[in-house]
């Protein structure tokens, strides 16, 4: 039994705190009893959807059929051009044993991929602020809506994982820049606020060390003009950016995310299931809706379960946090050969799987031992 979930990753929360996209250090002051669904405080937490899933799944409804497969046909000429392929990918692997050895047996198999695709919508709120340039641009706080699922947003493309962050209108709160208290202007860091530092030449001495002369660079006062604030003492803040005043507003960050179950049935060969998640396989089943119902009837019973606990398992992991919008249900047949042949009177075997007939061949009997160092 073999199974992963993984999710699409997707771009995070930039850490710099610029102005516009970083959170607040904290809440903004007062009023916050008017945004009661906003987060409070420090921090963001996800928001749970509305118990009412935004769609339910629909009547009985009938389920897509399974496709009639067989696996594609492996003829001796094509195991042949797939070893030879394979070998010239291969540096310290020798193409005449490939075009050499005399095939004996083709055992074509197949093997199922069953694979859930869910694809969820989670919501959380975020304090952002920005320099406050437009006075007056700023409407009365109160009016945002109420639940933050409310809030329209376009439809994403679907089965991507996306981020997107958009303003609560109404959520918007005008108040002094924190930082510089509504000055506009902060301390320089680097003098002190003085305007001047200490001169890097004669390094505040006021002589040159050799000549005992005077410092020219400093004519003489040890102390030079500070270049970080042109000798003012105060530099423009930057986080209102000088504009004295900061709106802090509520940003819903969106995350969609393509939530992935994969099963691939047993095969009883000796050969490693992790390789076959890698190549494509022909497709027997697809099932696409809001919610889709568990495989109950598939031929191969190990499927009918895997798809089960699939749902299950995607249902009680993305519905109470997130809103499920999406689901897609696919088997594929995977094709799998054993080649076997004959080399230098000895039997190989090796294998070819995947519609894009990958190879795989252990102690392939000619290669050199050149431990293939890139040069
Ligand atoms: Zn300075
Ligand atoms: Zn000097
Ligand atoms: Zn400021």
């Amino acid at each position: 039994m073999e199974q992963e979930m993984k999710a699409d990753s997707d771009l995070d929360p930039d850490p710099d705190p610029k102005p516009g996209r970083s959170l607040t250090p904290s809440a903004p002051p007062g009023r916050l009893d008017d945004h009661e669904w906003l987060v409070q405080g420090r921090g963001t937490k996800p928001l749970p959807p509305p118990l009412d899933p935004v769609g339910e799944p629909g009547e009985q409804r009938s389920r897509p059929p399974f496709m009639q497969h067989s696996v594609p046909l492996m003829t001796e000429a094509a195991a042949r051009r797939a070893l030879l392929r394979f070998v010239a990918s291969r540096c310290c692997y020798g193409s005449r044993a490939a075009g050499e050895l005399a095939v004996q047996r083709l055992r074509q198999l197949g093997t199922y991929r069953y694979r859930l695709e869910t694809f969820s919508e989670s919501r959380l709120s975020e304090w952002a602020f920005e320099p406050f340039t437009k006075p007056g641009a700023a409407g009365p706080p109160g009016d945002a809506p109420l639940d933050p699922w409310d809030v329209e947003v376009g439809p994403p493309p679907l089965f991507q994982g996306q981020t997107r962050r958009c303003r609560v209108p109404g959520s918007a709160l005008v108040r002094d820049c924190h930082r510089c208290h509504g000055h506009g202007r902060s301390k320089c860091g680097v003098c002190h606020g003085a305007g001047r530092t200490r001169c890097v030449t004669c390094k505040g001495s006021r002589r040159r060390l050799k000549q005992q002369k005077r410092c020219q660079l400093c004519s003489g006062t040890g102390r030079k003009r500070c270049n970080t604030c042109s000798g003012r003492g105060s530099k423009t803040c930057a986080t209102c950016r000088g504009e004295k005043k900061l709106q802090h507003f509520k940003q819903l960050v969106i995350r969609w995310r393509n939530n992935v179950f994969e099963f691939v049935s047993e095969h009883h060969l000796n050969f490693p299931r992790e390789l076959l998640s890698k190549v494509s396989g022909e497709n027997i089943f697809k099932d696409e809706n809001v919610v889709v119902y568990p495989i109950i009837d598939f031929p191969d019973p190990e499927i009918s379960l895997a798809s089960q606990r699939a749902v299950a398992e995607h249902s009680a992991a993305f519905a109470t946090s997130s809103r499920i919008l999406r689901q897609r249900q696919t088997i594929e047949l995977i094709p799998i050969t054993e080649v076997h042949c004959q080399y230098s009177g000895k039997p190989y075997l090796y294998y070819i799987y995947g519609l894009e007939n990958e190879v795989r061949a252990l102690d392939y009997p000619e290669r050199c031992c050149c431990g293939c160092t890139v040069v």
